[in-house]
């Protein structure tokens, strides 16, 4: 049985990240970008207003009041979009929407408010200074400078950014399909009676709610037989159309366990199979082709850490991501902890903050069968395969989900 960092090596070893793409920007938020990004263009493109009001040259304004307002007349009105057809001289002005080009000749803009028309004539209440309400050219992004890098996670701002320079197709690594195939004879449907010996289909739910989260796309296959004919068919099926495939079930050591023994069958090379690890013992990571596939076992809590532990690098990874882990913080723990074996041992932990600091305390029982557990926790703390006890008030790292 392997340790859980080496089976997260083993995976990492053989995930590839595929090339990357472009793709519609409307399509790219959370996304890896994978080339940087240079503005050609100066962001706004001219001297523009950053209000509306008037054109002036700021000299025309001198010691302009309420009392003794300086007095120009109206050359032409400028919408947004459009460029003045004068150019402005002393004693005129022209009237300007925000984000209209500067005239030429004019050096400021006197805000609408400080204002008044009078006929043809624009009374100005108040002096404004060279410069003032005009947004510069380049002020958001100037010419040649690189605006985002490759490997950023892009942001929504980012998609804005993009949009900007004129980038509408930026060259990204796509999401990775997941399929998800439940397996079990016993598993029905969650609109079903609950019968005895029947067991509503959580893991469907939970693993499609994982793999979104950490950014796939899953494709659901249903529930898989504990049948070793039907489930290979269901399997390749699965395989089809993903770069991912996690099933759920039938790896342990059961009569009707057949997933282990289905994926040799159809050309699957099993890279390993059980981690020394509570909860997800049984774990099953294969290779087929570029395409990965992670045999969970059915337990619903030992199947999401599980997927937490071993899935979401392996998506990370195909995504192009650079970091790999779980975001990590330090808490104190709150408690008593002891294990009685050299397993790593997965706990669903509450994060929380208390005054100054994280505290972290555990969910209540922690059997791989009480889903409730993952429903209630915000972190899972690790703990070591040589670490045998967790005392209260000792400063943990916690990782979050
Ligand atoms: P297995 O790994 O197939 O031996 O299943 C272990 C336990 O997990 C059994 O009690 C199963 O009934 C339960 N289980 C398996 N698949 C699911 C599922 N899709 N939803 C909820 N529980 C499941
Ligand atoms: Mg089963």
């Amino acid at each position: 049985m392997i340790a859980v960092k080496q089976a997260k090596n083993l995976i990492l070893k053989n995930t590839k990240t595929p090339a990357p793409v472009k793709f519609h920007l409307a399509k790219c938020l959370g996304l890896v970008l994978a080339e940087n990004i240079t503005a050609k263009e100066n962001i706004p493109f001219s001297d523009n207003s950053a209000v509306d009001g008037y054109a002036v040259k700021f000299s025309d304004t001198k010691n302009a009041s309420v009392e003794n307002p300086a007095k120009l007349s109206l050359l032409e009105i400028l919408p947004a979009g459009k460029v003045a057809q004068n150019e402005l001289q002393n004693g005129k002005t022209i009237k300007i929407m925000t984000g209209a080009p500067i005239p030429k000749g004019a050096n400021s803009v006197v805000m609408v408010e400080q204002t008044k028309k009078n006929d043809n004539q624009i009374l100005v209440f108040k002096e404004v200074k060279e410069q003032q309400n005009i947004r510069k050219a380049g002020e958001d992004i100037s010419i040649g400078t690189q605006v985002l890098s490759e490997g950023k996670i892009l942001t929504s701002a980012d998609l804005g950014v993009l949009a900007s320079v004129g980038k509408l197709f930026p060259l990204v690594f796509p999401k990775p399909r997941v399929a998800i195939l439940v397996t079990g004879d016993e598993i029905i449907a969650p609109n079903e009676p609950l019968t005895e010996g029947k067991v509503r289909n959580s893991n469907e739910f939970t693993l499609c709610g994982q793999v979104t989260e950490f950014g796939g796309i899953p494709f659901s296959h249903g529930i898989g037989k504990d049948s070793k004919e039907e489930l290979k068919k269901q399997v390749l099926n699965a395989l089809e159309n993903a770069d991912i495939l996690v099933t759920s079930g039938g790896v342990s050591m059961g009569d009707f366990d057949f997933v282990q023994q289905v994926f040799p069958e159809i050309g699957a090379e099993i890279i390993f199979h059980k981690v020394n690890v509570k909860p997800g013992k049984p774990v099953l990571f294969c290779t087929f082709g570029k395409k990965l596939i992670f045999g969970l076992p059915g337990n619903p809590v030992s199947s999401m850490v599980a997927f937490l532990q071993f899935v979401v690098p392996a998506m990370k990874k195909m995504a192009g991501f650079s970091d790999f882990s779980l975001p990590k913080t330090k808490a104190i723990f709150k408690g008593n902890f002891s294990k009685q074996d050299d397993k790593t041992h997965f706990l669903r932990g509450i994060l929380q903050k208390e005054g100054e600091n994280f505290t972290v305390s555990l969910t209540g029982t922690q059997s791989s069968g009480v889903l409730r557990s993952m429903s209630l926790a915000n972190c899972l703390l690790e703990v070591s395969e040589e670490k045998m006890e967790i005392k209260d008030g000792e400063e943990i790292f916690v990782e979050m989900f």
